[in-house]
């Protein structure tokens, strides 16, 4: 019987809380994994005396696969987002964010069912800011054909694999000709060369939005750029009940940490009271990866079991309060390892 190790970044404000939760699920299903705990964040800032030690990365780097919990960034001011340092530092250029209805979670939409996929390296995430003169600071965008051109292709092959039926880029080309202009023109080539089996289209973003929360039904897959991808993901998550029930992953060629889109919601850290879910989603497509990639056929009984674990309780109202129940992370944890057998 083969087992995966996988890196765990708990993180900051409820990261340690949702990681502990679902660690606790995942051994109660068997999943074939056995964890190496590394630190990121504030507490590898207090303990290591920087915010992302060399050996979390080599640790990722050794293990391919880390299970992250979120870690939080000073508002202007103070040092990087770890998040964005990672993503960088390993290359991990695709965000893959599922959004769906769940059973039990009531929300005012029906039938959402869409992938986001993110371009996780470039954009205006590149860091490439600048103070011109006193009153008068710079951000400088960046795209790259490399960095559009391979999103658009790992996007595209996602949707073929994932019998997907449309991709649909939201932009601003319109008014950024040169920077998202060349993310567009990427996209179309990609999929003219190689993928013209899948529908494709393209909207301004902004129009994009609007259609969002009006018919979001109508939407299957989305691609975006960093900073649209970011914002795009949140509101698609108020879609189908909150970040609490939208899990992540990252991917690069060699390696993919798997956390969920939400933040360390530091106004509700160490009350016991933070979503688990999201992050036991991401967990969950952390097992089937692995049995993907590896024919792991234990790790994808561990996904179906969990699945249907937490579907049982959400649709029995064994919920916690952000999406309208009464259970804490830890008794919402144990409510899903109860339902683990049924
Ligand atoms: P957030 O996602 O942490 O919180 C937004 C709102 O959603 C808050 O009201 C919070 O209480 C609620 N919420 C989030 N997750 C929840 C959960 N699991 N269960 C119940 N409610 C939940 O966003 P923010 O407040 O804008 O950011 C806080 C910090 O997190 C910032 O420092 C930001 O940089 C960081 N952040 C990190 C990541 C990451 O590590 N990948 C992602 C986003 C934000």
């Amino acid at each position: 019987m083969s087992r995966h190790p996988v890196v765990c970044i708990p993180g900051d404000g409820i990261g340690p809380e949702v990681t502990d939760a679902v660690t606790r699920v995942l051994e109660a299903a068997g999943a074939p994994l056995d964890w190496e705990e590394h630190l990121a964040g504030i507490r590898a800032l207090e303990d290591c005396g920087e915010v992302l030690p060399e050996a979390t990365l080599d640790a990722i780097r050794n293990r391919k696969l880390a299970l992250k919990g979120p870690c939080t960034t000073p508002v202007g001011e103070g040092f990087s987002s770890v998040n964005v340092l990672l993503r960088r530092r390993l290359d991990l250029y695709a965000a893959v964010r599922p959004v769906r209805n769940l059973r039990g979670v009531e929300t005012r939409f029906a039938g959402v069912d869409l992938v986001i996929i993110r371009e996780n390296t470039e954009g205006l995430y590149s860091g490439v800011e600048n103070e011109i003169t006193d009153g008068v600071v710079t951000s400088t965008k960046v795209a790259t054909r490399r960095g559009c051109t391979r999103i658009a292709r790992w996007a595209f092959a996602y949707a073929r694999r994932r019998e997907r039926r449309r991709v649909t880029v939201l932009h601003k080309a319109n008014i950024m000709k040169l920077t998202d202009g060349m993310f567009l023109r990427c996209a179309r080539e990609v999929h003219a060369a190689d993928f013209a089996d899948i529908a494709y289209d393209e909207m301004i973003i902004d129009a994009g939005c609007m259609k969002l929360v009006q018919q979001p039904e109508r939407f299957d897959m989305l691609l975006l750029e960093n900073l649209y991808g970011d914002v795009v993901s949140d509101l698609c998550a108020g879609l189908v009940g909150g970040l609490g029930v939208v899990p992540g992953a990252n991917f690069g060629e060699q390696h993919a940490i798997f956390e969920a889109v939400h933040g360390s919601a530091p106004d509700i850290a160490g009350k016991d009271i933070a979503n688990p879910l999201a992050l036991l989603m991401s967990a969950v497509m952390l097992l089937k990866h692995i049995a993907d990639s590896r024919g792991c056929e234990l790790s994808r009984a561990a996904a179906v079991r969990i699945k249907r674990a937490y579907d049982g309780c959400l649709e029995n109202n064994e919920k916690t309060r952000d999406l309208g129940g009464t259970l804490g992370t830890r008794a919402f944890a144990e409510a899903v390892v109860a339902r683990l057998a049924d």
